[in-house]
């Protein structure tokens, strides 16, 4: 437990997503009362799983929800990328001596974790509350236009920040015209070949992409991506035939998708600055990315923490605030621009992605740049070991 240093010091958090969450609850480990406002009428999250690398697992052990956001965490053993023949182009070695360490699990499971330690150290959290705004005084604006008063307001919202818009922060939105499906399923013996079943496998075919992945002993967390004007593609509930047709060899796996199923379109999202006075902005809000590293609530858990050390005790809440963005977002933004460069081979031809896969894997140098978010040792956790 650390110890509380700046007693009498308040932060109003718009969103219970990863971010606000985290940083709730590190700030309350250090000290400050915190009250958290989500805008939907419950904390519950959609049902998928996510890719949780060292550098997340790290601030997961360093904000106390270690144990309980990896209750039944999936570990494989391997990660691969195959062709339109189902041929591997690419093995990312990862859970091995020496390799980065990657869990997957419930995004219900790691929301759950965060918000038991966020209801452990007192934060106050309230639902059906919307947040349209903010000043930069330290003022946090919600629908009715009640305004509460903090020594830290954080813009923790989502992409589409009410809180960052209305500080007029937003540098650029790009949309990269790509995104996914993403779902849980019961897991099924057979779906894949037996030695593929714990791996985590991303199945390429023209533009479209399968992403396979065991997040429980029972779940299986599948995304269907494709291009944004894929319409056939990218309908909920999700078109069968046109799935099998592209990924014959997973005609068992399509032929159970239910119903259910989100798209989400990918997006890049740069800020002018991270904060404006009082103001933090913080995970989507502040530097959406595509998922291909596994990155955005990677980068989310980070930066939750280090803002909370970096305020933790300063006297001066402005200063900090510059402080923490300058040590922060050179990772974020090499992570942003990583993730956007490996988005770009979905729109490749089959052999093309192919041969430039098969070189990518063997190149050490591009395999440490890949890997330079996973092993990072974030602010904060350097006492913590995964
Ligand atoms: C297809 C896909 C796959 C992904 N896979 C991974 C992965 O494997 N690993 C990984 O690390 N990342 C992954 N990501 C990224 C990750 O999901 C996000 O980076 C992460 O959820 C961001 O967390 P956040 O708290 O910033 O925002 P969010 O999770 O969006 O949370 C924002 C919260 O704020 C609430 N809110 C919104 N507006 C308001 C308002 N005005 N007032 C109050 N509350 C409000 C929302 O209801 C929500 O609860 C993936 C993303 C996508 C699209």
């Amino acid at each position: 437990m650390i110890a509380a240093r700046k007693a009498g010091r308040h932060a109003e958090i718009a969103g219970a997503g990863i971010g606000g969450l985290t940083a709730a609850a590190a700030l309350a480990r250090r000290g400050w009362s915190v009250t958290v406002h989500e805008r939907a009428s419950t904390l519950r999250t959609f049902g998928a799983g996510i890719y949780i690398w060292s550098n997340g697992l790290r601030v997961l052990k360093a904000v106390g929800a270690y144990d309980k956001a990896t209750v039944g965490a999936h570990v494989g053993p391997r990660f691969h990328t195959r062709d339109h023949t189902n041929a591997t182009m690419e093995e990312i070695p990862i859970n091995g001596p020496g390799d980065a360490r990657l869990v997957t699990i419930l995004r219900e499971t790691l929301i759950n974790s965060l918000v038991g330690v966020c209801r452990e150290n007192g934060v106050e959290i309230r639902v059906d509350s919307e947040a349209v705004g903010a000043g930069a005084d330290g003022e946090l604006i919600l629908a009715g236009g009640m305004r509460r008063k903090a020594d830290l307001v954080i813009g923790a919202d989502g992409i589409n920040s009410a809180v960052r818009d209305s500080l007029d922060l937003l540098l650029y939105r790009k949309h990269l015209g790509y995104g996914a499906i993403r779902m849980l399923i019961p897991r099924s013996n057979d779906d894949v070949p037996v030695e593929d079943r714990d791996r985590y496998i991303e199945y390429f075919t023209g533009t479209r992409r399968i992403l396979y992945t065991p997040a429980s002993a029972t779940d299986l967390y599948v995304a269907l991506c494709c291009r944004s004007d894929d319409a056939r593609a990218l309908a909920v509930p999700v078109d069968r035939a046109l799935w099998t047709g592209s990924f014959p060899y997973l005609a068992n796996l399509v032929a159970r998708f239910g119903e259910a199923g989100r798209w989400d379109a990918f997006e890049v999202t740069k800020l002018r600055q991270w904060s404006k006075g009082r103001v933090a902005i913080l995970g989507d809000a502040a530097h959406a990315m595509p998922p291909y590293l596994g990155q955005g609530g990677g980068c989310a858990l980070m930066n939750a923490l280090g803002l909370a050390v970096a305020v933790g005790d300063a006297d001066d809440v402005e200063k900090a605030l510059d402080g923490w963005e300058a040590r922060e977002r050179p990772l974020t933004e090499h992570t942003q621009d990583t993730s956007e460069n490996l988005g770009s081979m979905n729109f490749w031809p089959d052999d093309v992605r192919s041969a430039v896969l098969k070189i990518v894997g063997k190149s050490r140098q591009l395999g440490e740049e890949r890997m330079r978010t996973a092993r990072h040792v974030p602010t904060g956790t350097e006492a913590f070991a995964v």
